[in-house]
């Protein structure tokens, strides 16, 4: 059986352990923090509990896909609903806006609020649809490891419209040039943020970022964001030979070579190690 170790277990973490199990791997999880989830994580005030991290959920069937691949029905395991406002937002200068996922509602909004017409909003949104169907096969459902991603009919066309994906142009000045009233550039230019980029250097075909929400919408689990995480891990817990929930792990690398060490010279000792995770839920281990 092909082992794989996987270190970290963010939702990259998780997500990658579900598709190796799938697969058949003999996986092992080794995680720095308590718990999982990474920056999915929440915190309580009073009877109040708070998504610390991401609190938007786009593409929720990404996160299905993963029960399935593992054999097991989503909703046995994990909800949503899909939202009818996106988001609020507030301007220091006092304007607001409602973000509504119905299009037309929320292109009557934008008009009223900041008199832009419906043509204006019309034409922004759809370039941001062509870049994002130009390039989601190339670089959502492709590896860019792989040669053939790049010598595909795809991306010949994506080259061949190449001007319409604003790459050597910023995501500011793409929104300024398409939008023009600055509280709906700065509106525009905020999911630069999602990647952590600055609009003003990043590549105007980050616009597509955008039309993940305002194109197929926005959903939120129930029991909150944090339930994307902890659904998977308890599902992948039951199925992962060894998962590691380790504090202050400071040189995985190490870890990972004493690891294997082990591995090699005495199999008997990983059950143990196992067995601790399972009764006290996090194994300290030190090197
Ligand atoms: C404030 C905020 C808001 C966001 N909002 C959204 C949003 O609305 N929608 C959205 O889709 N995205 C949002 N994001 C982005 C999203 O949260 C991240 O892209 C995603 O959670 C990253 O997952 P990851 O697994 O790649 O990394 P992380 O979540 O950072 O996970 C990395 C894991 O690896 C562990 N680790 C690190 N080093 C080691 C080591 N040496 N040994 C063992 N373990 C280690 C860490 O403890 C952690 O658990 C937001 C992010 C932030 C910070």
């Amino acid at each position: 059986m092909n082992k794989a170790i996987i270190i970290g277990s963010g939702i990259a973490g998780i997500a990658t352990a579900a598709r190796l199990l799938a697969k058949g791997y003999d996986v092992s999880v080794f995680e720095a923090a308590k718990e999982t989830g990474g920056k999915i994580h929440s915190f309580e005030m009073g009877k109040y509990r708070f998504d610390a991290g991401p609190s938007l959920f786009t593409l929720p069937f990404l996160v299905d896909e993963l029960f399935e691949d593992l054999g097991e029905n989503p909703r046995d395991h994990f909800n949503y609903l899909k939202k009818n406002v996106h988001c609020q937002y507030f301007w220091n200068d006092g304007y607001t806006l409602t973000a509504y996922a119905d299009l037309k509602k929320y292109s009557e909004e934008i008009n009223q609020k900041f008199g832009i017409g419906k043509k204006t909003l019309e034409k922004y949104l759809l370039r941001s649809k062509n870049k994002y169907d130009l390039t989601k096969n190339i670089f959502l459902t492709k590896s860019l490891h792989s040669a053939s991603t790049y010598f595909s009919m795809e991306t010949l066309k994506a080259i061949v419209s190449l001007k319409k994906l604003d790459i050597f142009k910023s995501l500011h000045s793409t929104n300024k040039r398409f939008i023009k009233e600055k509280h709906l550039v700065q509106l525009y230019d905020r999911y630069a943020t999602y990647n952590g980029s600055n609009p003003y250097e990043t590549s105007g075909i980050m616009s597509m970022i955008q039309h993940l929400e305002s194109h197929y919408g926005t959903w939120i689990p129930q029991g909150g964001m944090v339930e994307i995480s902890k659904s998977l891990t308890s599902l992948i817990q039951k199925k992962v030979l060894r998962f590691f929930l380790i504090q202050k792990l400071k040189k995985s690398l190490l870890l990972v070579i004493k690891y294997q060490e082990l591995f090699q010279m005495d199999n008997n000792l990983m059950p143990i190690m196992s067995f601790l995770t399972w009764t006290s839920t996090i194994a300290t281990v030190n090197y």
